[in-house]
């Protein structure tokens, strides 16, 4: 038994499947990390200061990592919170779930050397966790409110780290989003054991003390239009992400019981924040008791897989046509998956789905991988006869996401897209095809990162506030 299983044992589960997620609902947490006090000054001390911070250029925002690993090192807590919010809105959040492994700590130079990475992520994750605690985050205070205003559309982390810087620099800022709550896929994509829905909450309860205006269960484009906003607002910024699932097209595909990863993730996220959630209560979006397929290898897949054993599933099995080696989503979360339990069918394809009116099971082929595609990757290729059969009570799709028909949806077919749907910008300006309007985060960049989406957003508040200066200065100029 591994230490890791061990923690399970901890947990009083025999095996990670015995779960009873419905009374323990608190368990819904991540077991591998344990970090603790007396680590984050053992861990901070082990960076050797190497004078060629890889891991700072790896990181999408350069945070200034050896510097607040000296600083926690030495105990100084305070200033390198600071350190790390001068150049990040939400550490705690990225030092939660960020891929490390392939960010700043897989550049590590003391991982390179093979003794073992600075665990960076759980550092800053530390660092934050104790400014919290201790009070020393606080709302901003604005001295002089400058009177221009920004729209946001989206309160996803693009979002909310672009209103935030520029709400530092005195602008009035409204956020519109078309959830309940704001956050976007930090509160209903990624899974409470990931990150805990009090983190996020707390963070945009700060934006809220801080000024800045939430209009929540508005969808633009369907509620308001983008022209309405045009007009009310300064500026715009688009970070509305992106939500079309990719579909599979196999036959069975109406049987009930197959859910898109999203509607499951948000299910549980929701119940885990109190929500009533019927269609989870009555048993139809809950693994519990159940044989779980999912369809996918990703990060999504993973947390759908990882989920369900949450959920006391009776067995979670996950199909990926390519290896292990060629998966896309983080090598962590793939080993943390398996050593839960999760049963990978490399090198395997979905053929048809079968039931009567719901699933129950579901025809695979297996692949081998043949010559390398357009991509560089080996291209997956069945292998004539060797179909099998899988028990499936539930089949969730998790083949990732593309951006919705934005300029369809917001009625502004002059808001010009890419091939692939998303937004198109001027790289320089971060401005869309139409003038005051800008576009950060996913909806730009195709599915990404949480940190990517913070550093989008961080860039659309300097060019935002670059475009407004000189529009002011020319409405000056011309008076
Ligand atoms: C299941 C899942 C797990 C993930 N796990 C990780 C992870 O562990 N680590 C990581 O770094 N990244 C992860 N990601 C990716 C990460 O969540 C995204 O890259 C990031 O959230 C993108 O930020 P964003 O602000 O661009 O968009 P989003 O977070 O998607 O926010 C967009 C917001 O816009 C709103 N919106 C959309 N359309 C409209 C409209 N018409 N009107 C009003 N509001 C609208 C939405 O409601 C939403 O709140 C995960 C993604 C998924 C799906
Ligand atoms: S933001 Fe992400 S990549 Fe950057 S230091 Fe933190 S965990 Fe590493």
């Amino acid at each position: 038994m591994t230490e890791k299983m061990l923690k399970f044992v901890d947990l009083n589960l025999e095996t990670p499947n015995k779960r009873d997620v419905h009374s323990r609902i608190d368990d819904f947490k991540e077991i591998y990390d344990e970090f603790i006090n007396e680590k984050a000054k053992e861990q901070s001390s082990r960076c050797s200061q190497c004078g060629v911070p890889f891991c700072q250029v790896h990181c999408p925002l350069h945070n200034n990592i050896p510097d607040w690993l000296k600083l926690a090192a030495e105990n100084r807590l305070k200033e390198a919170s600071e350190l790390a919010h001068s150049t990040n809105n939400m550490p705690e959040i990225c030092g939660r779930i960020c891929p490390q492994d392939r960010l700043c700590e897989g550049n590590c130079v003391i991982e390179q050397s093979g003794h073992g990475t600075v665990t960076i992520g759980s550092i800053e994750k530390y660092i934050t966790d104790t400014a919290w605690e201790k009070g020393w985050i606080k709302p901003l205070k604005i001295s002089k409110e400058i009177n221009q205003s920004i729209g946001i559309i989206g309160a996803g982390p693009a979002g909310l780290a672009c209103a935030e810087e520029l709400r530092k620099l005195g602008y009035k800022i409204t956020i519109y989003d078309r959830y309940d709550r704001p956050g976007g896929l930090l509160i209903y994509g990624i899974p409470n054991f990931k990150l805990e829905k009090f983190v996020v909450e707390r963070r945009t309860k700060l934006l809220k003390e801080s000024g800045i205006k939430f209009v929540q269960n508005i969808e633009v484009g369907r509620d308001k239009s983008l022209k309405e906003l045009k007009e009310k607002h300064d500026a715009i910024l688009i970070a509305t992400g992106v939500y079309k699932p990719r579909e599979v097209n196999l036959p069975g595909e109406n049987l009930n019981n197959i859910f898109p990863a999203m509607e499951f993730l948000t299910a549980s996220n929701r119940k885990g924040l109190g929500d009533k959630i019927e269609k989870f209560d009555n048993g139809t979006l809950s693994a519990e008791k159940k044989h779980v397929v999912v369809i996918g290898g990703g990060d999504t897949a993973m947390d759908c897989v990882r989920t369900a054993v949450r959920q006391n599933a009776k067995s979670v099995k996950c199909l990926y046509r390519r290896d292990k080696k060629n998966m896309p989503g983080s090598a962590r979360e793939v080993s943390n998956a398996e050593e839960e339990g999760v049963e990978f069918i490399w090198q395997s394809n979905a053929k048809k789905f079968i039931g009567t009116e719901k699933i129950s099971s579901v025809l695979v082929e297996k692949m081998h991988l043949g010559e390398p595609d357009s991509s560089g990757r080996k291209k997956p290729e069945p292998i004539k006869g060797s179909d099998f059969e899988i028990k499936a009570d539930i089949l969730i799709k998790a083949l990732g996401f593309d951006p919705e028909d934005i300029p369809h949806l917001f009625k502004n077919p002059g808001l010009q897209v890419s091939k692939l749907g998303t937004i198109k910008i001027n790289l320089q300006s971060m401005e869309t095809s139409i003038e005051g309007i800008f576009a950060a985060g996913d909806i730009v960049r195709g599915a990404s990162l949480v940190v990517w989406a913070i550093r989008d957003g961080r860039e659309a508040a300097i060019a935002i506030d670059k475009y407004l200066k000189f529009k002011q200065l020319k409405k000056t100029e011309a008076a």
